[in-house]
């Protein structure tokens, strides 16, 4: 009867409720563990320039290799260490770690490149997060610089004059500043006008589409535009064809990153890329 399958449909939801609740449980304490443990690893995805072809920067991505249950990808797992406030701790180890690791290639040679380092919400409500930036540069003595912090609209929603003078803070620092996934967020374009900015980064869902949807290249196009109207440089995410990257040099981006040129990688095989990268751009052959 209709009544007893509804009842079935009930306890079946009901079951797969708790499983999900179950498997959150399992994440979260296991993510309490995780830094300790040294389960975290970074790889490391470049940024080139679409004029010259040259990596000019490099985005840390965060990677969690858990044992039993493998390589965790980040969009597992990200929400809930922002729940659970661990991000902050996760957040601070990143933050060191690549730095770190951006001083050692400039120490050991290799070309100069930004280290874009993705800030989450409740980083960025952390009442000591300047100092902490301010703490991470001078312990590992990378020019303030050589570091880009990766924000997203999300975070400007809530208390926007409380925003825009932290970011002026940050600024003050010397650091860069990025939008992330711009264009998904809950964008407010008036604000783009008075945030001390440096870098619009264009979603992957609109880069993915340029080829064939005339709506989406629209989107590309206008804030290819709009960036360069107000000094911004502009960088596209998700790269992963020749045809996206004729479209994007033939509307004058700036930069691309994507799997077309690399997918995020360990960081041996990053500064591999990077010296066959600089030997490369001398004669022109990346692109
Ligand atoms: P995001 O910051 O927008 O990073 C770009 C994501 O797109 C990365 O996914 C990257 O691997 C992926 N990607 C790059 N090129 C391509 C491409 O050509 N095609 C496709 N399909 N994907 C591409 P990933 O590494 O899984 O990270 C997902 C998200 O997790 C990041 O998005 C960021 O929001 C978050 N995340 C990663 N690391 C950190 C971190 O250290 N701290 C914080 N707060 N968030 C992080
Ligand atoms: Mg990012
Ligand atoms: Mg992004
Ligand atoms: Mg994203």
């Amino acid at each position: 009867s209709a009544k007893k399958l509804g009842r079935n449909c009930y306890q079946f939801f009901e079951q797969s409720m708790n499983e999900e609740a179950q498997e959150r449980l399992r994440i979260e304490s296991a993510l309490r563990n995780a830094l300790v443990r040294q389960e975290f690893v970074l790889h490391y995805q470049p940024q080139l320039d679409l004029a010259t072809g040259a990596i000019v920067g490099v985005e840390a991505l965060l990677r969690w290799q858990h044992p039993e249950l493998g390589m965790v990808s980040p969009q597992r797992f990200i929400g809930l260490a922002e729940e659970t406030g661990l991000i902050v701790p996760i957040g601070a180890w990143v933050m060191r770690t690549a730095a770190a690791q951006a001083k050692a290639w400039h120490d050991a040679g290799l070309p100069p490149l930004r280290m874009a380092v993705n800030l989450s919400a409740r980083q960025f409500a952390q009442p000591d997060l300047v100092q902490s930036i301010a703490a991470v540069l001078a312990e590992t003595g990378l020019p303030a610089a050589c570091l880009e912090l990766e924000l997203t609209e999300s975070l400007f929603v809530d208390d926007v004059a409380k925003a825009v003078a932290l970011l002026h803070e940050l600024k003050g620092l010397g650091v860069a500043l990025s939008i992330d996934d711009f264009g998904t967020g809950y964008s407010s374009l008036s604000y783009l006008r008075t945030f001390p900015i440096d870098v619009l980064k264009i979603d992957r869902t609109f880069v993915g589409q340029i080829a064939g949807d005339s709506d989406q290249a629209a989107i590309v196009v206008s804030i290819i535009a709009l960036a360069h109207n107000l000094q911004l440089k502009v960088i596209a995410e998700g790269v992963e064809t020749a045809d996206q990257v004729a479209f994007l040099r033939r509307h004058d981006c700036d930069q691309v990153q994507g799997y077309y040129f690399s997918r995020p990688v360990p960081a041996q095989e990053f500064a591999a890329l990077v010296q066959e990268n600089a030997s490369a751009a001398t004669s022109a052959t990346v692109l």
